[in-house]
This record gives C-alpha cells, sequence and structure tokens, in this order.
C-alpha cells in the first residue's frame, strides 16, 4: 500500500535522506523545511503521514503538531515525531500534542518502515469511514458533528504474568481509567470480548507468548478492533518489528515511564474512540438511508436495488418477479377530515397490514406519500394478483382504529399488479405497467386490483 508522505526538518540533508529512503519503497515525499510551510502543505496536499522533525526554529514540532490536530480538517493524519535518541521528555511531551508515534534520531529503516506500514494501514481505515460518514451527510441522514473525543475513563485490560510490574502498571493508569490486571490469557480473552477500550499486553510474559495474545485479539471477530499496547524490552528489536507486523498498535518500552504510559494509552483510547463514532454514525446511517421512519418499511432507495437484483436474475432464466403499486383511495380526505396526525396513522396501520400478509421474501415498501410497492420475488402475474385482491379485502373489510381507538374510519386501496416476463423487461418498465394499472384501478372506481399483462 503506498502513501503520501510528508517530511519536515530544518535541516536539508535530514530532509534528503527520508526523501531517498520512502522514495526508494515507492512512497510519495512532500518535504517542508518549517513549521509554516509544513502547515500550509498539510491542508492543500493532504498527506497520509507527517513525519515531523521536533527541533526547529520558530515553530517547533509539538506546536506544528498540536495545530494539525486542533484542525478538523488535519486532526486524522497521523503524525510521528522525530526526536533526539533519549528523548524520553520529548516523547511525553509530544503525545501530550497529540502525536501518534515517533521515531528516534538517527532512525532506523526497519523501524521507520515498520511505524509507516502500521500507519497507512490506520490511515486507510479512518479514511474509508470518514468517506462513507461524509457521504452519508451529503445524503442528510447525519446530524451531529464528531465531537471532540477524549481519552480518559477508559476500560483497560492489563494482560501480565509479571505481578509487580502489572500492579504498577495498574495503579499508574487507575488515576484517569478503569484498569483490570489478567495473568491468564484465555481468561483475558474472555475479558477482551467484553466492553474493553484498551488491551496492554507484556510481549516478554514468562508464562505465555504475549506476541500471540495479540495475534489471537487482532483475528478474533469480536475482538478486532481494540487497540493494543505491546510492553517490549527496547534491545528486542526483532521482537518490535514482529510486534507491529501483527497489528500491535503501539509499542512501550521498559521499563514503563508512567507519564509515557498515560500519554500512549490516551493516544490509543481516543482514537478508538474516534473510529467507534464513526462506525456506529455509520451504521445509523447505512439504516436511515434504506428505511422509511414514519413506517419502519423499506424504502423506495433500497427497493431500486433489490428490484433490480431480481429482474437480473429473473431475465437470466430465472423465475418471474411481480410487483404491486398500492395506491390508498381519497387519502386527502381523510387529512382533510381528521389532520395530517390521524393521517400519519392511517399509514402506520396500514404498513402493518401490509407487511403482515405478505411472504418473508417478499419486499414491502413505502415508495413515497400514501404509495406502497410490494416486490415478490418468484411471482407469477396470476398469484401477484390473488395476493392483491387479500390484501385489498384485509384493508376494505375491517375498518381501521385511529386517536387512539376512539374513532373507526373505513379506508379502501387500489392496486396494479405486473409481472416481469423475460430479458427485455426491466425493473423501471414493470413499475411502469403496474403504475398504469392503479391508474386503471382509479378511474374504474377505486378498491380494485388491475393486472396488467406485459
Ligand atoms: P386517490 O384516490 O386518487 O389516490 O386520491 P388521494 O387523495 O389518495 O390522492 P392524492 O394524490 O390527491 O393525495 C394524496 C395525499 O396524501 C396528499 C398528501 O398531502 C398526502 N400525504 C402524502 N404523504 C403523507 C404523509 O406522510 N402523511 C400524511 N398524513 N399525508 C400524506
Ligand atoms: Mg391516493
Ligand atoms: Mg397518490
Amino acid at each position: 500500500m503506498s502513501a503520501r508522505i510528508l517530511v519536515v526538518d530544518d535541516i536539508e540533508a535530514n530532509v534528503r535522506l527520508l526523501e531517498a529512503k520512502l522514495t526508494a519503497e515507492y512512497y510519495e515525499v512532500l518535504t517542508a523545511s518549517d513549521g509554516p510551510t509544513a502547515l500550509a502543505m498539510a491542508a492543500a496536499e493532504r498527506p497520509d503521514i507527517v513525519l515531523l522533525d521536533v527541533m526547529m526554529p520558530g515553530m517547533d514540532g509539538f506546536q506544528v503538531c498540536r495545530r494539525l490536530k486542533d484542525d478538523p480538517e488535519t486532526r486524522h493524519v497521523p503524525v510521528v515525531l522525530v526526536t533526539a535518541l533519549d528523548g524520553r521528555a520529548d516523547r511525553v511531551a509530544g503525545l501530550e500534542a497529540g502525536a501518534d508515534d515517533f521515531l528516534t534520531k538517527p532512525i532506523d529503516d526497519v523501524m521507520l518502515f515498520a511505524r509507516v506500514r502500521s500507519l497507512t494501514r490506520l490511515k486507510a481505515v479512518i479514511d474509508e469511514l470518514r468517506e462513507r460518514e461524509a457521504s452519508g451527510r451529503r445524503m442528510g441522514v447525519i446530524a451531529g458533528a464528531a465531537s471532540r473525543l477524549g481519552g480518559s475513563g477508559g476500560r483497560i485490560l492489563i494482560v501480565d504474568d509479571n505481578a509487580r510490574q502489572a500492579q504498577r502498571v495498574c495503579s499508574e493508569l487507575a488515576i484517569e481509567h478503569r484498569p483490570v490486571i489478567e495473568s491468564d490469557p484465555e481468561k483475558a480473552m474472555l475479558t477482551a470480548k467484553g466492553p474493553v477500550d484498551l488491551v496492554l499486553v507484556n510481549a516478554c510474559a514468562k508464562a505465555f507468548d504475549g506476541l500471540r495474545f495479540a495475534a489471537h485479539v487482532r483475528s478474533d471477530e469480536t475482538t478486532r478492533g481494540l487497540p493494543i499496547l505491546a510492553v517490549v524490552d527496547p534491545d528486542e528489536r526483532q521482537r518490535i518489528v514482529k510486534a507491529l507486523e501483527i497489528g500491535v498498535n503501539d509499542i512501550l518500552a521498559r521499563p514503563i515511564d508512567p507519564g509515557e504510559l498515560a500519554a500512549r494509552a490516551r493516544t490509543q483510547i481516543r482514537r478508538k474512540r474516534y473510529t467507534d463514532y464513526l462506525r456506529t454514525n455509520l451504521d445509523h446511517s447505512l439504516e436511515l438511508a434504506v428505511t422509511d421512519q414514519l413506517t419502519g418499511l423499506h424504502n423506495r432507495r433500497y427497493m431500486q436495488g433489490q428490484l433490480e437484483a431480481l429482474m437480473l436474475r429473473a431475465g437470466v432464466g430465472g423465475e418471474p418477479v411481480a410487483t404491486l403499486v398500492i395506491d390508498i383511495d381519497h387519502f386527502k380526505r381523510i387529512n382533510d377530515s381528521f389532520g395530517h396526525d390521524v393521517g400519519d396513522e392511517v399509514l402506520r396501520e396500514f404498513a402493518v397490514r401490509l407487511a403482515s400478509n405478505v411472504r418473508a421474501v417478499d419486499l414491502p415498501v413505502r415508495h413515497g406519500g400514501e404509495e406502497f410497492v410490494v416486490v415478490m420475488p418468484d411471482t407469477s402475474l396470476d398469484d401477484a394478483r390473488r395476493i392483491a385482491e387479500r390484501i385489498r379485502l384485509h384493508v376494505a373489510g375491517s375498518p381501521f382504529r385511529v386517536m387512539g381507538g376512539d374513532e373507526l374510519l373505513s379506508v379502501t386501496i387500489s392496486i396494479g399488479v405486473a409481472a416481469s416476463f423475460g430479458p427485455e423487461d426491466s425493473a423501471q418498465a414493470l413499475l411502469k405497467r403496474a403504475d398504469e394499472a392503479v391508474y386503471e384501478a382509479k378511474s374504474r372506481g377505486r378498491n380494485r386490483v388491475i393486472a396488467r399483462a406485459a
């Protein structure tokens, strides 16, 4: 997976070195030599990752990072801060500024590409979610905007067989989170399936293989979205690389620095809440996009896709598809006499009667206003007409109770029926025939079923 990477450093030689390394691995590289230029480029060029030197004259890396994270347009772009070798204090300050990761100078190639790969994957996931959220917003189905999500109060699962280390980490985290310790990986896996925001695993555990546990969390359906923070020995480079390959989100070097622990935990939890938020909004927007809010039936948009798929199948020798177009008679009179709310009640009651009078494979839809459609797979014109007649009788035969049962309304419907006839037929033509049939039913006096042969 390739990516656009913005490299920011005030020393020309450093920029050139990173540029050469990244270009050799087919990444697209943009460069800037000071903070203000970096901010302008991040806004204009939309890089996938920013590699940011901490020490720069004027605006330093922390300031640039904070500005990027404050701007809703660039907040989701991963920032990797490049710090001095012994820059523990820098790392804590960087995490506070919202940095996603660190590299220490001189930059180790293995670590550089491991980090870049893992952040590129993360960015791709977030981009896809953001894209879908944005299209949901364009369709007008998402109300709120992303609020600033905090990173405290998280439920953290500590998986460690080293009781002293686990206890120390636990009491540090308990200052702002709700941590629990589990020393047995099987029990830990069960806990991870519950409400957990972050898994912190000791990759150097004696009694179990911490990386195997991480891989298990990553591959299980119910836990694969959980962020994982792995505790490693800083000189075990192979293990660090392996951990990142497995999909561990972040690394914490031993001995564990409390400030760094707190900052990294907060970053991971905040990020998980952001992706959870995007996912929830997405599910909600998908549901809103395909259902009718008044009746709970599917809407026209949803029907269109389903009908087209069925027509394709019918066109290549499958069973015929039938449709009913149903229009409530003199519905305007109900609104005019009893008010719009009573009209709505009638629409809801009708939807219930309709849905309970068709088969489970049939698709009842509110097509708009007081017009409904039923799509019926594997149904001939004759069968469809019989079903339509049954629905008509069910509506005309017993009055609708409205206004909490105070009023009984008699309601009738007109139904047009059509069925597909072969490869030359289309969804549009099928609906048109059913539409013409319902028009004929109206002009012949309403409360009747008319079937239109092809
Ligand atoms: P016909 O028998 O010819 O179908 O007459 P009609 O009065 O049912 O048809 P017309 O198309 O003239 O009027 C439909 C009415 O349905 C007009 C519109 O205000 C009303 N309507 C559309 N959507 C809704 C809705 O969601 N709720 C309510 N209460 N009324 C609606
Ligand atoms: Mg009508
Ligand atoms: Mg109408």
